[in-house]
């Protein structure tokens, strides 16, 4: 399987998001802490990366 984002690398991840397949270079891991001692994390896609931030940005500094 290769990467659909950059279509070179070996696919390692699924993006969250859109589920798409993407290698290391093109993943952006968040961690996510579960309960005090688990931790896992989650894969984004650049696509979907820079959306989340907006999502996140938005969530915390626009008020409705
Ligand atoms: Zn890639
Ligand atoms: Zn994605």
């Amino acid at each position: 399987m290769t990467c659909k984002f950059c279509g070179k690398k070996v696919a390692e991840f699924n993006c969250e998001s859109c589920g798409k397949l993407i290698c290391t270079d093109c993943a952006k891991i968040e961690l996510h802490s579960y309960g005090c001692q688990s931790v896992y994390h989650v894969a984004y896609c650049l696509d979907c990366e820079s959306s989340f931030l907006v999502r996140l940005f938005k969530r915390l500094f626009i008020k409705k």
